[in-house]
């Protein structure tokens, strides 16, 4: 399988990693649009929220709790930030393996940063 976040959760190639579970692992994104810039995502390869099936409620429940956590760990959550999923193409997903985005640590402009 030739995708980089399976490789990730592999470890075959490095990523700074701040969480795991029996579900989901968190690491920091390579290309960071703000001071945090984390990624939450299934262990399992799933190519997006489209192909998610009623059975997996767990998982996107873990997904979005996992990043609410690590947000609050890192104290971002009094002044807030952003979940993003992005979703297929018009969504603009590059990387076919769900992916929730954890931004924030600084006011996001929708101009500088258009998400
Ligand atoms: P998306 O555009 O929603 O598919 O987001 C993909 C994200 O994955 C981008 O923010 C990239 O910076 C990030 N990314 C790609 N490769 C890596 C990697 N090897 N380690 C960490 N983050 C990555
Ligand atoms: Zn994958």
């Amino acid at each position: 399988m030739d995708c980089i976040f399976c490789k990730i959760i592999k470890k075959e190639i490095p990523a700074e990693f701040l969480y795991e579970d029996d579900l989901v692992v968190a690491f920091k994104d390579i290309g960071p649009i703000a001071p945090v810039h984390i990624l939450v995502i299934p262990k399992d390869h799933i190519e997006s929220i489209v192909d998610l099936t009623s059975d997996q409620e767990k998982l996107a429940g873990r997904l979005v709790l996992t990043a609410r956590n690590l947000a609050n760990q890192l104290g971002i959550s009094p002044n807030g930030y952003k979940l993003l999923f992005r979703v297929g193409m018009h969504g603009g997903q590059e990387v076919p393996h769900v992916h929730l985005h954890l931004i924030g640590g600084a006011p996001l402009s929708e101009n500088i940063h258009p998400l």
